[in-house]
């Protein structure tokens, strides 16, 4: 139920595409990001220019690829879909590029697993949109350059630390998505009860909603997970009691924190003294990648105040000792 798409299951992915937003309207929240793109696009579209290059970061699941299909439907162009870790030589990245119609997009997912030599020959494509290319091999091999359509690219990153200095500059455009207020998730839930054809009342939207990690993908999830008790042990529609049984059953406790997060804060506490520790030993001790826990659990530990990043590493605050029901005065901290 994270907020990863990596091992979504080819159903989940149907149901991910059902409930797309399709056009800005249709986007819930991120307001300041939106006003932005608009402008931008309406400027691009004007003045009959490519849109310069965008780069999208925040936390799994809160619309990067959404806006990134969003912002093609609305430069009324195509949009070809890749990833960092699938390119794996420049001629894969070639055979894109070069199919690529005038002002097209094209998205990288993962942008920041890029293998470096891809990396240095998107740089001239995003540049001046022309690309060398290896014709022949051996003492024959000669390189010529060939011009591409103008298009945009759009790169999202859950890490955008990650990136390297030239590539990031070469980005016009960069925002930040930022988690979802509760009052934003009930009104994408409520949209996609909707869709799906399922009644929900404004308490058992909110239910979810607010117990969601302050994530569009989670609260998509949660309420088709939600569907099932309804229709198994209700009438049909979603109410407050069919939402909390629901969530208890998947694990997700009253703040909304899952299984993982609330063994992090444990691991935390009982086995580091509260902390400070480093990301890979918290790692280590609850047996996930700490690439994930940086990427996906930490940022929302943090910004719920569960957790500090300090320069030794992570300390869990006396709201994590509060919500797990430990006092920080017990032996676990002397
Ligand atoms: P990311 O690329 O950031 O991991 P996605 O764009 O794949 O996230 O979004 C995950 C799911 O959440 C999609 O199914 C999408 O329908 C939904 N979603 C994301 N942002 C919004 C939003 N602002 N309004 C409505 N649904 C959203």
């Amino acid at each position: 139920l994270n907020g990863e798409d990596d091992n979504l299951s080819p159903k989940e992915k149907e149901f991910e595409k059902a409930l797309r937003p399709l056009s800005f309207d249709d986007f819930t929240g991120q307001e300041k990001v939106l006003d932005n793109l608009k402008v931008f696009v309406g400027a691009a579209k004007k003045r009959n220019e490519p849109l310069d290059h965008v780069l999208l970061h925040g936390p799994p699941g809160l619309g990067k690829t959404t806006l990134s299909h969003i912002i093609a439907n609305e430069l009324g162009s195509e949009i070809k879909v890749t990833s960092g870790p699938v390119l794996d030589k420049p001629s894969d990245l070639a055979g894109l590029l070069t199919n690529l119609e005038e002002h097209d997009v094209l998205f990288i997912d993962e942008i920041h697993r890029l293998n470096p030599v891809v990396e240095e020959y998107l740089y001239s494509a995003m540049e001046d949109y022309k690309i060398d290319i290896m014709l022949d091999s051996g003492p024959n091999a000669r390189t010529v350059q060939i011009g591409l359509n103008p298009f945009t690219m759009i790169g999202a990153t859950t890490r955008s630390g990650l990136l390297t200095a030239p590539l990031r500059a070469r980005f016009g455009i960069t925002a930040r998505l930022q988690y979802y207020d509760a009052q934003l998730l009930t009104h994408i839930v409520r949209r996609s009860a909707e869709l799906l054809g399922t009644p929900i009342d404004e308490d058992g939207a909110y239910e979810i909603a607010r117990r969601s990690r302050g994530t569009p993908r989670i609260a998509n999830n949660l309420l088709r997970r939600t569907r099932d008790f309804a229709d198994v042990k209700g009438d049909g529609s979603i109410t407050i009691a069919i939402a909390q049984m629901a969530l208890e059953a998947l694990d997700v406790d009253h703040n909304g924190l899952d299984e993982m997060d609330n063994r992090i804060l444990s691991t935390i506490i009982e086995k580091f003294k509260g902390g400070p520790v480093g990301i890979s030993t918290i790692a280590t001790a609850v047996s996930e990648e700490a690439e994930t826990i940086e990427e996906v659990y930490e940022p929302f530990l943090i910004q719920e105040g569960y957790i500090k990043r300090t320069a030794r590493g992570r300390e869990c605050t006396l709201l994590a000792y509060d919500h797990l029901g430990i006092n920080p005065q017990q032996d676990t901290r002397s």
